[in-house]
């Protein structure tokens, strides 16, 4: 076929908003290509936005014309998925667009060892799309449909497999769970009660509309978490994404943690020595200062979730994650996985028996400030800019620029995904952050 210029999957599959993009005959076609691409059995499941019905079925319908069997799962964690993808040696797809806002959807295809698929095997499914290359099955071997509710108790039973269940159950832990409407509503209240854990839940009803806060973890949509946990009636808060592969903590002060941070506490109890760990251009220095310690070491990445884990299976990491908390444990599976990062952090608090915020304030401490501008589409221009005004400062071209002197350094990447510049400073000092921020944001302009 001809050069392959076109593209459907980005860097988190295929995303668009229902019956615009991701129209019910995309759906079927692009089910169709899944189906003759795979074969044999997929596992298919969603998380719990208003749109998954249509495009479920869709792709259903188009992998069951291909003569390809399909497990539906039901609704799950897109990392509840991957285990099931993993322990069954079977490949998926996930309905699912993470974080997005409500009108957004997406479909995922998992490999049948849980990770995300690998960019070359997505190039395959969309040759097949855009030469409609469909093996479409003759009426007595068409592919039938199978239900198997089982997914999330598999899931869970996996991530206590991989933490100290009875010392965690004698913390008795006080937790306040805000799952924002999302699909951890099935696995995290449950992980914790087998836990013996006493749980608050808040947006605990599964709701496509993600009526109660927007579905990403960030401090500004958990205000209402945060102000509960300040008030000293729990050992700390936790929150997911609507997918719930991501997971951040509140400590029992009421005060957000930075996934890097939460990255670096389990980097510090986890690692050891000769271990590997894989986290991206964007996190602290802190990862670098303990993998030291401990005589571990570190790979830095491009930026995504998916090069992390990729990263991860080449080298056998341990841990990999990146700073909104997307948090891989390797020896669970390589993907991001939010009941297994909560699962870890109750491990480290009972064993350590100390409290969130002591546990934190014993990692080294970094300040990260982060910002996004609007893309003038000349961010090459830019970067020269940057090189030139901190002169003496090393360069590294990784992912979009980085410039550094010593601790201090700063990132700015173009967005994958959206016409921004994200823009990182990072410093040993709060004030040498800020500082730093202010003058990459004057030199934009
Ligand atoms: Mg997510």
């Amino acid at each position: 076929m001809a050069e392959q210029t076109k593209r459907l999957f980005g860097t988190n599959g295929i995303r668009g908003i229902p019956n615009k993009e991701l129209t019910s005959d995309f759906c079927l076609s692009i089910g169709k290509a899944i189906g003759t691409y795979f074969g044999g059995t997929v596992a298919l499941g969603s998380d719990n936005r208003l749109t998954k019905d249509m495009l479920l079925e869709a792709v259903n319908a188009g992998i069951l014309s291909t003569g390809t069997n399909v497990v539906k799962i039901g609704v799950m964690p897109t990392p509840g998925i991957q285990y099931y993808c993993k322990t069954h040696s079977i490949p998926g797809v996930m309905i699912t667009a993470s974080h997005n806002p409500p009108q957004f959807n997406g479909i995922k295809c998992i490999d049948s060892d849980g990770t995300e698929l690998a960019r070359s095997k997505e190039e395959k499914i969309e040759e097949i799309y855009f030469d409609s290359a469909f093996k479409i099955s003759n009426w007595d071997v068409m592919g039938t449909n199978k239900d198997d509710n089982t997914g999330p108790d598999n899931y869970l039973n996996g991530v206590m497999s991989k933490i100290d269940v009875n010392r965690i159950r004698e913390r008795k832990f006080r937790i306040c769970a805000d799952l924002g409407n999302g699909a951890a509503y099935l696995t995290t209240p449950e992980l914790l009660s087998r836990l013996k854990c006493s749980v608050v839940t808040l947006n605990a009803n599964p709701d496509g509309l993600f009526t109660s806060r927007e579905s990403e973890p960030k401090p500004a949509n958990l205000k209402y978490l945060m102000s509960l946990v300040s008030s000293g009636e729990f050992d700390f808060g936790v929150a997911h994404d609507g997918d719930a592969d991501r997971t951040v903590f509140i400590d029992e002060k009421g005060n957000f943690i930075d996934g890097d941070k939460t990255l670096s506490l389990f980097v510090k109890h986890f690692v050891k020595k000769g271990d590997m760990v894989v986290t991206p251009v964007s996190s602290s220095d802190a990862i670098e200062d303990i993998c030291k310690e401990s005589g571990s070491s570190v790979v830095r990445t491009r930026v995504g979730a998916p090069i992390v884990s990729r990263s991860m299976i080449e080298k056998k990491a341990t841990l990999g994650g990146e700073e909104n908390g997307g948090i891989i444990y390797g020896p669970h599976q390589y993907c991001r996985d939010g009941a297994m990062t909560l699962g870890i952090i109750l491990d480290i608090m009972s064993r350590t028996g100390k409290k969130l915020s002591e546990l934190i304030s014993e990692i080294p401490q970094y300040t990260i400030v982060r910002k996004t501008i609007p893309s003038t589409g000349k961010f090459e221009e830019f970067s020269k800019k940057l090189e030139e005004h901190l002169k003496g400062y090393s360069v590294d071209r990784m992912d979009g620029i980085k410039v550094r002197k010593d601790h201090n350094w700063v990132l700015a990447r173009p967005s994958g995904t959206e016409p921004i510049i994200r823009i990182f400073t990072h410093s040993d000092k709060r004030e040498e952050a800020e500082r730093l921020m202010n003058e990459v944001t004057e030199l934009l302009k």
